[in-house]
This record gives C-alpha cells, sequence and structure tokens, in this order.
C-alpha cells in the first residue's frame, strides 16, 4: 500500500514580531495564506526509515532524521508503539529555505500520510499537537487555507476568504536561514522597544472581503528589514515586480522569496514575465490563493 497526500506552501500577509522573548523565541502575530505551490508526499511500506527527495531543489533536503517529515513519521510512530518502517518520497515543488514553509509542509504531509498508512486514526487535535511539537508553521501547512497564528505562530485561528488572489512568487538564487533572520531581526531592534505583535484588523477585513488593493494596502513583514540586510539584492526584484504593476511586493515569512500580490490572473502573468526577464531572480511562480492543507490524493 502507498499513500500521498499533497501539502501547500504558504505566504505570511502579516508577520507582526514582537521583542525577544527570555527563551529566545519571539511572540508573532502571523496571518498564514496558503497557495498553490505543493510538496507531495508518498509513503510506503519498507525495511527500514528511509527518505528520498526528487525535484529541483532536492539536493538542499537532509534525507536523515533531521527532515521534518522523517521527525512527523518518528514521533507518530512512537506515540502508537509502530516501528517506523517506512520510505517517505518528497516530490519537491516548494523552495527550499524560501520563507514558504516547505519543510513544514513536508512533516505535516508525511504526518498525515503515515496516520493514513498506519491506520493510526489520531484526532485533528492530536496531529496539530504533533505539528506544533515540530515546529510553529507545521500545524498551518496541515489546516491550509487562511489562519492567524499567536504565539510561536502555532495555536491557529482559521479566517474566512472571500475570495482568490493572485500571486507571483520569485524565487532567489540562493536561501536563507530562519533562525539568521531572526537574529538580524533582534540585533537591529537591540535597545528599542519593540512593540506588541498585533493583527491588523484592516487585513484581516480585506481577507474577508477577497479585496486584493485592500489587502495589498494592509500587507505587512516585520522579518523585512532584516532579510533585506542580510540580502540586499531582493530590494531590486521588490521595486521589478512594483514596476511590473504589481499590488503589493513583499519578502515571504524569512525569505528569501518575495512575493507580488496582483489584481488578476492576466497581471500575474505579466509580472513574473517581467521578473524573470530582469534576471533578478532564479524563477517566477504564479499562482493563488488560499489553497487547501494536506490533503490524501
Ligand atoms: P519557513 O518558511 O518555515 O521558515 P523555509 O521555507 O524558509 O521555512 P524550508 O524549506 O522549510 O525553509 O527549509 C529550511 C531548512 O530546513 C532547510 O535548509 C533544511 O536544512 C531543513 N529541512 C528539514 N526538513 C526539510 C524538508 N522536508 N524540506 C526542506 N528542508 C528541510
Amino acid at each position: 500500500m502507498t499513500v500521498s497526500v499533497r501539502v501547500p506552501a504558504k505566504v505570511n500577509v502579516q508577520l507582526a514580531v514582537g521583542a525577544a522573548r527570555p527563551d529566545g523565541f519571539h511572540d508573532l502575530a502571523n496571518v498564514f495564506l496558503a497557495v498553490g505551490l505543493y510538496d507531495e508526499v508518498t509513503v510506503t511500506p519498507a525495511d527500514e526509515l528511509r527518505i528520498t527527495c526528487s525535484g529541483p531543489d532536492a539536493g538542499q533536503v537532509p534525507l536523515d532524521r533531521t527532515n521534518l517529515a522523517a521527525r512527523a513519521a518518528l514521533e507518530l510512530a512512537r506515540r502508537y508503539g509502530i516501528e517506523p518502517a517506512v520510505h517517505i518520497h518528497i516530490a519537491k515543488d516548494i523552495p527550499v529555505a524560501g520563507g514558504m514553509a516547505g519543510g513544514s509542509a513536508d512533516g505535516a504531509g508525511a504526518l498525515v500520510a503515515c496516520d493514513a498508512l498506519w491506520d493510526t486514526r489520531a484526532s485533528r487535535d492530536e496531529l496539530l499537537d504533533i505539528c506544533a511539537e515540530l515546529g510553529s508553521d507545521v500545524p498551518f501547512s496541515l489546516v491550509g487555507g487562511a489562519a492567524l497564528g499567536v504565539g510561536r505562530g502555532e495555536q491557529l485561528r482559521t479566517l474566512e476568504v472571500g475570495g482568490t488572489f493572485h500571486w507571483v512568487f520569485a524565487i532567489a538564487e540562493r536561501g536563507l536561514s530562519t533562525p539568521a533572520v531572526f537574529r538580524e531581526f533582534d540585533r537591529m531592534n537591540e535597545g528599542l522597544r519593540v512593540p506588541e505583535p498585533v493583527a491588523s484588523q484592516e487585513l484581516l477585513d480585506a481577507l474577508a472581503k477577497g479585496d486584493a488593493s485592500a489587502l495589498a494596502g494592509a500587507v505587512s513583514n516585520d522579518l523585512q528589514p532584516a532579510a533585506l540586510s542580510l540580502f540586499p539584492e531582493l530590494e531590486h526584484t521588490l521595486a521589478v515586480g512594483r514596476g511590473a504593476g504589481a499590488l503589493a511586493a513583499l519578502v515571504s515569512g524569512s525569505g528569501p522569496t518575495t512575493a507580488f500580490l496582483t489584481q488578476n490572473a492576466e497581471a500575474a502573468d505579466r509580472v513574473a514575465e517581467v521578473l524573470l526577464a530582469s534576471g533578478s531572480c532564479r524563477a517566477a511562480r504564479v499562482t493563488e490563493g488560499p489553497a487547501s492543507g494536506a490533503v490524501v490524493l
């Protein structure tokens, strides 16, 4: 028997970051939108735990037990007293280390796939609990759609979305490490008073209405200055996308993927063409959100 699960990437339409807490983590107000770039995680019974990965970024994905997909399978197996003898294959389309939660998506995908393969019938709450243990973005990968994450981002409230939003994602030539971006955020804010992170009501209203222009006026990412400080070339990419007619241009999560919101699908195609022709990114992907969370195929 084989089980395949499709899991989406995400963009943070708002990422409000509080001051570093004594434990080093940051309180966040995080508005996630799942978008239609997907990884597919396939699990098959095997002699022992094994991971393979295919796709253009496959070489950058760890194939040992640090892979979030492996960690998800190991944790579910541990809780249910099952031998984690499974071959996990990741068909990777989400950029690696791109700020689009690709690793988190694979964790959620492997969890849902192993739950089905082993017939563990874990409750949704238990699956979400394992996701939260694996990482702060993993629960959202399971749920998809749009959600507000508070705390470290792992406590989720599902959000209404009144329409489809059109996006272009520019994939950068190299990755950025999320912890390094948070360290740069801390360095840039040293000695400053960092406000409590709160979700923007204007942004939540724009999502609920499905109003792209209103959403464009409300998107924000507190990690953007830190990502730009570590990767200054991204300023140019953002400017090119804006010049090509994007309603909003921002760094996706911790970057370095940049996200461009457009009025419609045609505008998205045009922005993607201009971005690619400018040579300021490795690839430009046109897609839509919200997308559904982890689904068994
Ligand atoms: P986020 O948006 O959640 O901060 P990201 O999209 O920036 O994450 P990922 O693609 O999730 O970054 O990868 C970050 C790092 O995690 C990689 O460099 C890799 O070392 C590690 N990693 C662990 N499991 C995976 C996986 N299944 N796929 C990709 N990277 C993984």
